[in-house]
């Protein structure tokens, strides 16, 4: 038994222990207060390597390929942030390399050392404070902007030139996929309760 009080409406309550994929849910307004996920920690770390490998693929192959009359042109996210820069577009250029590079490498990188120092509990009281910044960065990747950029500036320039999507363009939209993937299945509860509490030391 755990006393809890709901996020939502505040109403302090004692949640049971709940067997694997199992839901607990607040009595007032119903909000869900806990869930029991059948792989809470493993799960989301699978996700975290995956959504590693789709991040380095991401910014490392070119995310579309353009050719007109005869010339090839292919760039890179750095590549266009970088062009963007050039053209006066600072502040467009640091918001894009924030949302497309920083904020999702960084939580990932977080989740990464939270997941695999929680293997062997009781985990040291700073990955809490990691599993913080984690939650505090997620908002903030959003991939999901950059796409919607690429395919403005796609729309201009097919008008000009052919383009085709590169490597890279998949693995934006993979990495879309896995990043709202980690956030579903990691449960936060699971992690905390493998911590070292801060009086402890
Ligand atoms: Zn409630």
């Amino acid at each position: 038994m755990e006393t809890v009080a709901c996020p939502e409406c505040d109403l302090l309550q004692q949640v049971p222990d709940l067997a694997p994929g199992g839901k607990a849910r607040c009595p007032r307004c119903g909000n869900t207060l806990a869930t029991r996920a059948t792989d809470p920690l493993d799960r989301p770390l699978a996700l975290t390597l995956a959504a590693a490998v789709a991040f380095i693929v991401a910014h490392t192959t070119p995310l579309m390929g353009l050719s007109a009359v005869g010339r090839r042109a292919s760039t890179t996210i750095a590549g266009g942030v970088l062009e963007m820069w050039r053209q006066g577009e600072q502040i467009t250029a640091l918001i894009v390399a924030f949302c497309a590079a920083i904020a999702p490498g960084a939580y990932i990188l977080l989740m990464l050392t939270v997941l695999l120092a929680v293997r062997r509990p009781p985990a040291p009281a700073w990955v809490g404070e990691l599993l913080r910044w984690g939650h505090a960065v997620r908002p903030w990747s959003m991939i999901e902007v950059m796409i919607l950029g690429i395919l403005v500036a796609l729309i201009k320039i097919a008008e000009l030139a052919t383009v085709e999507a590169g490597i890279g363009m998949y693995a934006v939209g993979a990495l879309m996929v896995l990043l709202t993937a980690i956030m579903i299945t990691i449960d936060p509860r699971e992690a905390w309760k493998r911590i070292a509490w801060a009086d402890e030391q």
